[in-house]
């Protein structure tokens, strides 16, 4: 179809429009004439809602928050300040970081998912099986952001002959590293007391492949919570949906964990060959020594 004239006129009123629309007041704008906003107060983000977040301050009250335009990279677990308006409160702004965990979006750009975690807790199973491989890589991601991990054998009562000295060695090699592992059984209640010490006033995310347990294991720390639990099966079908928001719960005994399916199984694919080396702590000391300069140490 030809491209069809406008008139002078036509122009003008189309320019005027969208000089209308652009400096119409969004939600957040408005709120960025702040005459009518409180003081401000220190707060703590517990869920995240792309544009909007809730927000925790003062004894676990919580209050829903636009975010200023400019702070775009707030994730639940940021410190922030924010004050409180006449529907909602506004995030004024982010207070640093101790951690800040990234992953790649569907279009490979990466994207911050959870700040300030103190502690990644690594959790395998006899079931589905177990690969060290798998626990190395979730290692390298504690080690790259600067986090401490613990390993969290899950469903011990599971463990039988065939894979008892598996899961030894793992005990001895991982605990000879300076690692914490600990086994329990969220089915039936076995070690949570060790898994409640290990969480108490830290925050943490737990991680590890569909089906080793982790909602169970958050169901069994927080029964007042409302999380889905799946089953083998549908843990192992490809597409399951997996974006909720992330949220922040507390722990009844102290601490808090950070979770959503994005959190318990985010992977490296973004850390560089160097970050990955470091990552392996039985390597780093080796690698400086390796007379090889171009070496990979694979
Ligand atoms: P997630 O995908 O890691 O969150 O795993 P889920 O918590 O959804 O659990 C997957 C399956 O493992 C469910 O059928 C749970 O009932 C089961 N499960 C969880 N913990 C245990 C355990 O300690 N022992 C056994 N035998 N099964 C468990």
């Amino acid at each position: 179809m030809a491209k069809r004239k406008l008139t002078q006129n036509q122009s003008r009123r189309i320019k005027q429009k969208q000089h209308d629309s652009n400096t119409q007041a969004t939600p957040s704008t408005a709120l960025e004439d702040d005459s009518h906003l409180g003081a401000e107060q220190a707060g703590r983000v517990v869920a995240h809602y792309g544009t909007q977040v809730d927000i925790e301050y003062g004894d676990q009250q919580t209050r829903r928050c636009f975010l200023r335009a400019n702070l775009d990279s707030v994730v639940t677990g940021d410190h922030i300040i924010w004050r409180d308006g006449d529907d909602m409160g506004v995030v004024v702004s982010c207070q640093p970081r101790s951690s800040l965990l990234s992953r790649p979006d569907s279009y490979g750009k990466l994207k911050p998912i959870a700040a300030n975690v103190d502690q990644i807790i690594v959790t395998v199973a006899p079931r589905p099986e177990c690969f060290t491989g798998l626990i190395d890589r979730y290692l390298v991601v504690a080690e790259a952001n600067n986090i401490q991990a613990v390993i969290l054998i899950n469903k011990s009562e599971l463990i039988d002959d065939e894979n008892a000295d598996f899961f030894a060695d793992i005990h001895t090699r991982y605990s000879k590293l300076g690692y914490t592992v600990l086994s329990i059984s969220a089915k039936q209640g076995l070690g949570i007391d060790a898994l409640n010490a290990q969480l108490r006033n830290v925050t943490s995310i737990l991680v590890g492949q569909s089906g080793v347990g982790k909602s169970s294991i958050i169901k069994h720390l927080m029964p007042e919570q409302d999380i889905q639990i799946g089953d083998l099966s549908d843990a192992k079908q490809k597409g399951r949906h997996t974006t909720t928001h992330s949220q922040l719960f507390h722990f009844r005994d102290g601490g808090e964990c950070i979770d959503s399916p994005g959190i318990r199984e985010f992977g490296l694919w973004h850390l560089d060959a160097s970050a990955v080396t470091a990552g392996f702590i039985e390597l780093r000391e080796l690698a400086g020594q390796c007379k090889f300069r171009d070496c990979t140490h694979q």
